[in-house]
């Protein structure tokens, strides 16, 4: 038999259909209103490859040194090709497709969906790349399903595999086709409180098809809903402006305008929400554990897409189908309506040692969360090759190149730099834990060795947790359906520095970007802008950065995307191609970057300006201009002229100055008469030029203290001036992150607030309480 069907699916059915394929399948068998679908088992891929006798040819494909990226790579085309060419013999072709045709009508609208085996949930990306296919129909099925089980032969599967010890031959997968759903409304639920544990449920709902509240692409209505009290649901409408729906032509799913009258209209009637508390409790009941269910309603039916519970399971992963089975519902690859956005992020499974609880190395906690794998040391580009996914970065500091090492790495830790270094800056983004300024892990960790690392509290340890509940999936901690975005006065915005991050910071429902960096887009052309000029021509040049800022630009429109012209030091251009011209600076902190390199050079910054005028004229116009390092109005009449040179006209645009040095803190009112619209707070400069201490000098940081009262007497006495003269305040340095600061900020009047991804949710709510405790006390 090619197929199962979904309801004749149990746990026992885990290894030939994988962990979603069960998950469904229980689903559907608790009653539960599960769209209707099939699985192709593991065993149908099996048969598969050895009735057209690929299989030898397959296995001796992959068979190469993984730590050879040319072979790596030709070893995965031959594969993936093999698979994907090869046809169906007639008997397993004729067995699928009817099975497609009992599905609906016979010309249903399906997900395609890899399902991955037993032997694969240890780790779900190990099975490859966990693909979705959205709106497919017969023609194109059973490509579709080859391109599944082509996923099992990504570079990254068979390095790991390889590196793991795992035998090619012995990995399956299996694949879920499921009949989509054309939504009317969708969206999530939790059917307890997620960080609390409260009987409360949380519905969040939008029109159409579930993508778009998944995606983050529109504000769904909130529902919070008292489970064991009589207490009234409480409701908040939101203005829902898109909605995504299944194109009638093409099948495609499409962003479409919500018609005028339905924009601030409540998503759910009573009785729909009736019946997604009864289904929530039924799952709640079956699993005996919340879950976080991503549900549909067409014509009033309420369906089920996807249930997994809210918190990991603390169980023996290999003890039982059905802990199996429940590791497989923990699987955050995402349900029908989406296969993107929410990334994997777990640990390997090797050498599974017991942690101890002495540390071995300590740093500073740079990006939260705990990561536990195999450290990798990376000490020249050509070391990244060996870092698998799941495995820990050690190196001494991160470089742009390391970008994509870093995404697939559970954690990175670093010799050198501080809290805003590019380690720090781009795990945080990423969301991958790291551990930064340890002086030493590349020389006391070796490569290969188990640990496991806290990203909050610096410390590394030899050995793998045992609690899987403390190994968090950062990715996660920010999906777009966290419950309850509170209504603040004080805008909470989000700071961004790599484009790759955007999506991510669009997620976390921040009302705008507040900083984006420029310096990582340059950074990672790999060369200086000069040479790349040189090189490439200066059209090119622009192009980069139209390229850059737009996907960022794109993501948050209409809300406004505050990007910051050219703030690159010497020392770290130095590294880059060209870099060789750069000045041999004495304390390249104090030295040539920011608005003062601009103005040196102005030929080169009139570039970006350029960059700009294309996105205004391309109707970019939630695109704002921040000048950084500006000392006095002098430096800001300076750039003003230059934007006008460069056919921008000032007057028009939103544009405003960094405050990160002691004299542009003094001059703030002469920049507010030479016309800036904005001043944010760069916390991260203002305190090192401050105190004088260096922010990435690992030995002095114990003194980077961003609460030190002469910092926050600079901060205090900037945000008095500005709201005299009406000009908006923000900060857009790492302290904006911390709840004290933030407590202080609201308190002295400021604008706006711009945190690091994974603060967004919790600034929103530290906002909202001291703001709900000044209104209070007003009338107190
Ligand atoms: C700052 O100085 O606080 C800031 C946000 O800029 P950067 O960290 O890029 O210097
Ligand atoms: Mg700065």
């Amino acid at each position: 038999m090619a197929v199962l069907w979904l309801d004749e699916i149990s746990a026992d059915d885990l290894e030939q259909v994988g962990g979603k394929g069960a998950s469904l399948g229980e689903l559907t068998g608790a009653g539960l209103p599960v769209p209707p679908g099939f699985v192709v088992t593991a065993g149908t891929y099996r048969s598969f490859i050895e009735e057209a006798g690929i299989d030898e040819e397959l296995f001796e494909a992959v068979d190469v040194d993984v730590e050879d990226s040319n072979a790596l790579a030709d070893a995965a085309d031959r594969a993936q090709e093999l698979i994907t060419e090869t046809p169906f013999p007639d008997d397993l072709r004729e067995e699928v497709l009817e099975a497609y045709r009992e599905v609906g009508d016979g010309d249903a609208f399906v997900a395609v969906r890899s399902s991955a085996t037993a032997e694969d949930l240890p780790d779900a990306s190990f099975a490859g790349q966990q693909e979705t296919f959205l709106n497919v129909t017969e023609g194109r099925l059973l490509e579709r399903v080859r391109e599944c089980w082509a996923s099992l032969f990504t570079q990254r599967a068979i390095y790991y595999r390889q590196e793991q010890g795992f035998d090619h031959s012995a990995v399956n997968i299996a694949v879920v086709v499921q009949q989509m759903v054309d939504a009317d409304k969708s969206g999530v639920m939790f059917t307890s409180h997620p960080s609390t544990g409260e009987p409360t449920m949380i519905v969040e709902a939008a029109w159409g098809l579930g993508e778009a509240v998944v995606s983050g692409a529109v504000s769904p209505d909130n529902y919070v809903i008292p489970r064991e009290s009589d207490d009234e649901v409480d409701v908040t409408v939101a203005e829902k402006k898109v909605m995504h729906v299944k194109d009638e032509a093409t099948g495609e799913t499409v962003e479409r305008e919500v018609p005028e009258e339905k924009r601030d209209r409540r998503v759910l009637e009573d009785e729909e929400i009736e019946a997604l508390v009864d289904l929530g409790e039924r799952v709640e009941d079956h699993y005996d554990q919340p879950q976080d269910v991503e549900w549909a309603i067409v014509d009033g039916d309420v369906y089920m897409l996807q249930s997994r519970p809210i918190t990991t399971i603390d169980e023996d992963a290999s003890a039982s189908a059905k802990a199996d089975l429940t590791e497989g519902l923990a699987d955050p690859t995402k349900g029908v309506t989406d296969g993107s956005g929410t990334a994997t992020t777990s640990s390997t499974e090797s050498a599974d040692t017991t942690a101890s609880d002495e540390v071995i190395v300590d740093g500073l906690g740079s990006s939260p969360g705990t990561a536990s794998g195999a450290a990798k040391i990376v000490s020249k580009l050509d070391d990244l090759a060996k870092v698998g996914e799941g495995d820990v970065i050690v190196t001494e500091m991160t470089m742009p190149d390391m970008v994509p090492a870093m995404k697939r790495a559970s954690g990175i830790v670093t010799d050198e730099g501080g809290m805003t270094s590019h380690a720090a800056i781009v795990s945080r983004e990423l969301g991958v834990p790291a551990v930064v300024g340890t002086t030493n892990a590349t020389s006391v960790l070796e490569d290969g060795q188990v640990i496991t690392l806290d990203g909050e509290k610096g410390h590394v340890i030899e050995g793998k947790t045992l609690e899987p509940e403390e190994e968090t999936e950062p990715v996660e901690e920010v999906r777009p359906q966290s419950p309850v975005k509170p209504m603040t006065a004080t805008e909470v915005k989000v700071n961004v520095s790599i484009p790759e991050a955007a999506e991510r910071a669009a997620a976390t429902g921040a009302d705008g970007v507040g900083l984006l960096r420029t310096e990582h887009m340059i950074l990672s052309l790999n060369q200086t802008p000069e040479k790349f000029i040189r090189e490439n021509g200066e059209d090119e040049y622009v192009t980069q950065l139209v390229d850059g800022i737009r996907g960022v630009a794109d993501e948050f429109y209409p809300r406004p995307v505050r990007v910051r012209t050219l703030d690159a030091p010497t020392d770290e251009f130095r590294q880059l191609e060209g870099g060789e011209d750069e000045p041999d600076e004495h304390n390249p902190m104090l030295g040539y970057r920011g608005i003062r390199r601009s103005l040196d050079r102005p030929d080169v910054f009139a570039h970006e300006l350029e960059a700009f005028r294309r996105l205004y004229e391309m109707g970019y116009d939630n695109v704002e201009i921040m000048l950084p390092l500006v000392n006095d109005a002098e430096d800001v009449y300076a750039a003003k002229s230059l934007m006008r040179d460069a056919g921008i006209d000032p007057d028009k645009r939103k544009w405003g100055v960094m405050i990160e040095t002691p004299a542009s803190a003094l001059a703030v009112e002469e920049m507010a008469a030479a016309g800036i619209d904005f001043a944010s707070f760069g916390t991260n400069d203002l305190t090192q030029y401050t105190l004088a201490v260096d922010r990435n000098n690992e030995h002095v940081a114990d003194r980077f203290d961003e609460l030190h009262p002469a910092v926050l007497r600079l901060i205090g006495d900037v945000i008095e001036t500005c709201r005299e003269h009406d000009v908006d305040t923000s900060i857009c340095g790492q302290a904006g992150s911390k709840p004290e600061m933030v407590r202080f900020l609201v308190n002295e009047g400021i604008s706006s607030i711009s945190a690091n991804i994974d603060a967004v949710r919790d600034v929103q709510h530290e906002v909202k309480r001291v703001e709900q405790k000044l209104l209070l006390d007003s009338v107190r």
